[in-house]
């Protein structure tokens, strides 16, 4: 009875509303940055879903409007094209920060430009929090700890970084927007929350985005080779998308300022995740080895003890049921075939 107040899009007014949490309020104003991208679009749609209103800030490098386009008409919903390098001016009570490209390849398309964004992008968009008094939540990355001596990662750990590297404009740029944000919540008392986010997967990836579950599921649709690069026995921990954002919004909406691991703790080898690729696509799938890339880091797993506890918060979904919710998607935009579509 309590959720059936719960006000969805296209209700005709009120502005009060009770959100699933049970919390009676104001309908929030939420900004999400990179509300284009993978992960942001669907934080969006459980926020509309919420009956909040949402701006999204996006400059669009891999963002795509396709991936917002059942929004666009709804007027809870406003989409910017804006570079967070670029101060601005809004009025808003939460700041969800996801804007940064996140796959290898489009970071290291240009390097500064990722640095950028991760330190001024940052910077403004707390600078951006601190004049209006919102909440301000950081997408961080497990890549903080870079090559990790310390297996499965707590987040007490702090990481084996190379400052010199090809992946230093990713992963010491979100160690400076941690900094950044830890130092304008002693500072000046700003809200922050901050999420360290591991390998995630899902519907509306780019399809060439060159990650390692895109690429894979791509390829094996395609008839092509899945790429393995090095030999195979890296591991990596894949998290579905609902995971992530169900974490993302208890995170926001509760009292701890974390840094915390959100992360399926199910760990693969990625000759393991061809593996599961090839059952659930195509048993004959080939495999080809590649040459790594420079500084890869060997293993990966979260420790999502805190995030249980206070956040009361854990994965639900693992890799074989998520990834055929993946597949779905990838060959409706591949090929078109509308059964195929899960979203
Ligand atoms: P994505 O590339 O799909 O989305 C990023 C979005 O940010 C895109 O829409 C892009 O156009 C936008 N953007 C990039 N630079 C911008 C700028 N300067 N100004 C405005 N917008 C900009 O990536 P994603 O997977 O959705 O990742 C979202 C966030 O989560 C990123 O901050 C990423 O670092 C973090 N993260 C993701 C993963 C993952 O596995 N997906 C893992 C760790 C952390
Ligand atoms: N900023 C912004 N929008 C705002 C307030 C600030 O984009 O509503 C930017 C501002 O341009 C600055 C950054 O956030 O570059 C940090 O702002 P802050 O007020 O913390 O620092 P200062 O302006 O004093 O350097
Ligand atoms: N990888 C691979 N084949 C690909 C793409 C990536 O074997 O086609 C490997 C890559 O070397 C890394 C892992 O998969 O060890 C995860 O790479 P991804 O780019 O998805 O994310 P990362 O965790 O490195 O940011």
């Amino acid at each position: 009875l309590e959720d059936s107040s719960y006000t969805t899009k296209g209700s005709s007014k009120p502005e009060v509303v009770r959100v699933p949490g049970g919390v009676k309020g104001r309908r929030k104003r939420i900004v999400v940055t990179g509300g284009a991208g993978f992960v942001g679009s669907h934080l969006v749609d459980r926020l509309i879903e919420r009956g909040d209103s949402v701006i999204v800030i996006d400059n669009m490098f891999t963002g795509r409007k396709e991936n917002l386009l059942h929004h666009l008409r709804n007027p809870n919903f406003e989409l910017i094209r804006h570079d967070v390098v670029e101060p601005i001016l809004l009025e808003v009570d939460q700041i969800y920060h996801l804007a940064c490209p996140a796959s290898p390849v489009h970071y290291k398309y240009n390097p500064v430009k990722t640095i950028k964004t991760n330190v001024m992008g940052t910077l403004n968009m707390l600078g951006l929090a601190k004049r209006i008094n919102a909440r301000f939540l950081l997408t961080s990355t497990s890549e903080v700890y870079g090559d990790p001596l310390q297996h499965p990662q707590v987040e007490t750990y702090w990481g084996n970084v190379n400052p010199i590297g090809v992946r230093s404009c990713y992963d010491e740029g979100k160690r400076v927007a941690e900094t950044l944000s830890m130092d304008y919540h002693r500072g000046a008392g700003i809200e922050v929350r901050i999420a360290r986010i591991f390998n995630t997967y899902g519907p509306r990836m780019s399809i060439d985005d060159g990650r390692v579950v895109s690429n894979f599921v791509a390829q094996a649709l395609r008839k092509e080779p899945m790429t393995v690069y090095g030999d195979g026995k890296q591991t990596r921990s894949f998290q579905f998308v609902s995971d992530l954002v169900e974490g993302l919004m208890r995170l926001m909406e509760g009292d701890h300022v974390g840094p915390f691991n959100l992360g399926n703790p199910g760990e693969f080898t990625m000759l393991e995740l061809a593996q599961v690729v090839q059952e659930t696509i195509d048993k004959n799938a080939k495999i080809e080895f590649r040459p790594n890339t420079e500084d890869d880091p060997h293993k990966r797993k979260p420790d999502i003890s805190r995030a249980k506890e206070l956040l009361g918060w854990q994965p639900t979904v693992s890799l074989r049921e998520g990834l055929p919710r993946m597949v779905s998607d990838f060959r409706q935009r591949l090929f078109g075939d509308p059964k195929g579509s899960v979203d």
